[in-house]
């Protein structure tokens, strides 16, 4: 059996004030152990460790939204895996859709992000996603395989046991346009059953896969009894105490 797991991806939003007080309410709405799930804040760089600091003594863990692949040097700007350990974090996103879009991330710098993250222990949330022409033009599958393919080149089995995918079709973020309950397992099914086929069933089945595109508490329950997904990662629903407790509340116990 599967956990079940509940990402909020602040994006580029929260001050350090803001963020302590989402993040003290959250605490006391959904902060303490599941017996079945996990529940994740990715904040911004600049508040990582403000957040830490409200739930170092809860259950909730920390992300980064982002990370670079070298480990220190000349590259202005840019955060290091160990600088992401260091403020607290588990986790990390990466390869979102907005970083493809906007970014120039592509298959390559997410792999090497992955296996840095990897080597870093830390926990890689990995975006895969097709966008709405791609999807109008029957390339959805062919997009999903090459973004996982690419992400996982060169991963041992092992390396697969320490990874999450999350499943975020690009029309369904930030649009309040939501994949269906049958969309959406029908690209977590093809994702497992990739994964199978690249490793084995034992890697494909212990594999968490989120969706993520305009979850609410509203949606969440539909879209997690489906086989396949397990978990949900949120982006503008997580911006609110409530909304995102609502949502951890109606997939984890
Ligand atoms: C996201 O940013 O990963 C996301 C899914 O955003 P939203 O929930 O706002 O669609």
């Amino acid at each position: 059996m599967r956990m079940v797991l509940i990402a909020g991806n602040w994006k580029m939003n929260n001050v350090s004030s803001q963020a302590k007080e989402l993040v003290l309410e959250l605490k006391e709405l959904a902060g303490k152990e599941f017996s079945n799930g996990c529940v994740v804040v990715c904040p911004p760089f600049t508040v990582l460790r403000d957040v830490y600091e409200v739930i170092k003594d809860s259950a909730i863990k920390l992300g980064g939204q982002n990370m670079y692949w070298e480990e220190k040097g000349a590259f202005t700007g840019e955060i290091s895996p160990e600088m992401l350990k260091d403020a607290g974090c588990n986790f990390v996103i990466i390869g979102h859709s907005e970083r493809r879009k906007y970014f120039s991330e592509t298959n390559e710098t997410v792999n090497k992000r992955v296996k840095s993250a990897l080597k870093h222990s830390l926990i890689p949330i990995i975006c895969v996603g097709e966008t709405l022409e791609e999807r109008e033009a029957d390339k959805t599958l062919d997009v999903i395989k090459s973004h996982v393919t690419g992400a996982l080149e060169g991963l041992s089995k092992e390396d697969v046991q320490k990874i999450v995918i999350a499943y975020e079709p690009v029309w369904a973020i930030g649009t309040g346009r939501t994949a269906s309950p049958e969309q959406a397992e029908e690209i977590h099914k093809y994702i497992r059953d990739l994964v199978s086929s690249l490793y084995s069933e034992s890697e494909a089945e212990n594999l968490l896969i989120l969706y993520g595109g305009s979850v609410k508490p509203s949606n969440v329950e539909e879209l997690i009894k489906q086989e396949d997904i397990d978990g949900a990662l949120v982006g503008g629903a997580a911006l609110k105490a409530d909304s995102f407790s609502e949502i951890v509340k109606k997939s984890i116990r």
